[in-house]
């Protein structure tokens, strides 16, 4: 389907209209089918705006990605919320006080979280340390 802003030579009325194709309104045109809504003239043409190309496929599919993509980004942002109020920020840091926290015993009263390699993981894991790997969204993307 495409949608043609249409306009009136005698009134100049703006109106939208809905064609199958460009050619159904050529034909519909050159059969005087297209006429003004609110003084009949047969004086339609086409405006300059671009025509809208609409799949009505398409258009759900994407509307059904983006209400998925929002549930899973709030899901993570209530995770973000739940670790920034629990756990303490120690940035690229992560592998070395992960360390400390599980050699020295040192004893902190939060979790932490912070940015890791996979390999930094890697090793971590391999030293017995735990650590759970989550997608994060930065704030700034909002
Ligand atoms: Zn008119």
């Amino acid at each position: 389907m495409i949608k043609y802003k249409l306009i009136c030579k005698d009134c100049n009325t703006k109106f939208d209209s809905w064609f199958a194709s460009s050619n159904e309104y050529e034909k519909l045109k050159k059969r005087k089918f297209l006429t003004c809504h609110s003084c009949n003239s047969l004086k339609i043409e086409k405006t300059l705006m671009a025509p809208q190309l609409i799949n009505s496929k398409n258009k759900s599919e994407t509307k059904l990605n983006t209400a998925k993509y929002q549930k899973i980004k709030k899901t993570i942002k209530n995770y973000q919320k739940f670790i920034k109020d629990n756990f303490q920020y120690v940035g690229d840091n992560f592998a070395y006080e992960a360390r400390s926290i599980h050699y020295n015993n040192k004893k902190k009263s939060k979790g932490i979280y912070g940015s890791a390699s996979t390999q930094d993981l890697k090793e971590l894991k391999d030293e017995g340390i735990e650590a759970q790997m989550f997608p994060w969204i930065d704030d700034k993307e909002n």
